[in-house]
């Protein structure tokens, strides 16, 4: 199977075929801030003599045009780039349905991470259309919020551009050569580099790095994901930064597996008895409430 991405501009045009701007804060506009970006990732694809389809520069196809196309030109990635809203926080995040996603999720962040400064909020599970439209590997990447990223993202937007068509490439073990002369053979892919293979941030935040962390640790598949949560466990996690799903599924192993080294019932959904042990464990006030203090401690002992 060849290389051939699909790149997006999200929003431009909406299923009616009317003007969609996407989310617009002050001077930033979604749809022309990721259409910067758009550019500087096919100008890595040119460069490198790859081939590619997009809807860049015209950004006259709606999602169902896009997936659609998609799909019927054989492509084997699709990316889609956006902003999100004003009241989001800043960095940047991947969505994804398929463990596939996930990855070529993580190997565009860390590719940017690895090249810039920037706030990698991790990936996250979201069954939107241009992400379920499609069986390849596929995601939704949220470039960073339009209030606090949208100017650097306009100012900086192309090399933002360039990391995430080195990250697509990573992932699909293209060899490429980067616009600055540094020559990359053969990208090790995820499978082979885990990115709960190093120590993870200690921020206080539990957010898919530190779930895939402890999956590693725990001997459990590694997907950053507590599949199967409870919705009303949700309260006593008090930030979500997307790794919990509260689907009221069947629970996690990872989380069986957590709660037997802390000697709560196994039954693989984190609730106030989970909170209260892992508290303990950890030795920081056991109110049953997971917030920073919590996740910042469980991260000490994850990098230990
Ligand atoms: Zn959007």
């Amino acid at each position: 199977m060849g290389f051939k991405p699909f790149i997006a501009i999200g929003h431009g045009v909406t299923t009616e075929n009317k003007w969609d701007p996407g989310t617009v804060w002050e001077n930033n506009v979604e749809a022309d801030i990721a259409k910067i970006i758009v550019g500087g990732i096919l100008e890595v694809f040119v460069s490198n003599g790859k081939d590619y389809v997009t809807d860049y520069p015209e950004n006259d196809m709606n999602i169902i045009e896009c997936v659609e196309s998609a799909n019927k030109r054989g492509c084997t990635h699709y990316v889609s780039i956006h902003l999100d809203w004003e009241k989001a926080e800043s960095g940047m995040f991947a969505l994804y349905v398929s463990d596939a996603g996930a990855a070529l999720g993580a190997d565009i962040r860390n590719a940017v991470t690895s090249r810039m400064d920037y706030i990698d909020k991790g990936n996250r599970y979201q069954d939107d259309y241009e992400v379920t439209g499609t069986l390849m590997e596929a995601t939704i990447f949220e470039a960073g919020s339009i209030d606090d990223d949208g100017q650097f993202l306009k100012d900086n937007g192309r090399f933002f551009g360039n990391c995430i068509a080195y990250g697509i490439m990573d992932r699909a073990g293209e060899n490429y050569k980067e616009l600055d002369g540094s020559v990359v053979v053969a990208p090790s892919k995820p499978e082979n580099k885990p990115e709960s293979s190093g120590k993870i941030e200690e921020d206080g935040k539990w957010g898919s790095d530190t779930t895939s962390k402890a999956q590693n640790k725990f001997g459990t598949p590694v997907d950053g994901v507590i599949s199967g949560q409870l919705e009303s466990c949700r309260e006593y996690i008090c930030e979500d930064y997307g790794t919990f799903e509260w689907d009221n599924g069947d629970g996690s192993p990872f989380i069986s597996a957590l709660q037997r080294l802390i000697g709560a019932n196994d039954d693989g959904w984190f609730g106030f008895e989970s909170a209260v042990k892992l508290q303990t464990f950890l030795k920081v006030p056991a109110d049953g409430y997971i917030g920073p203090v919590s996740v910042l401690a469980f991260q000490k002992w994850l990098n230990s």
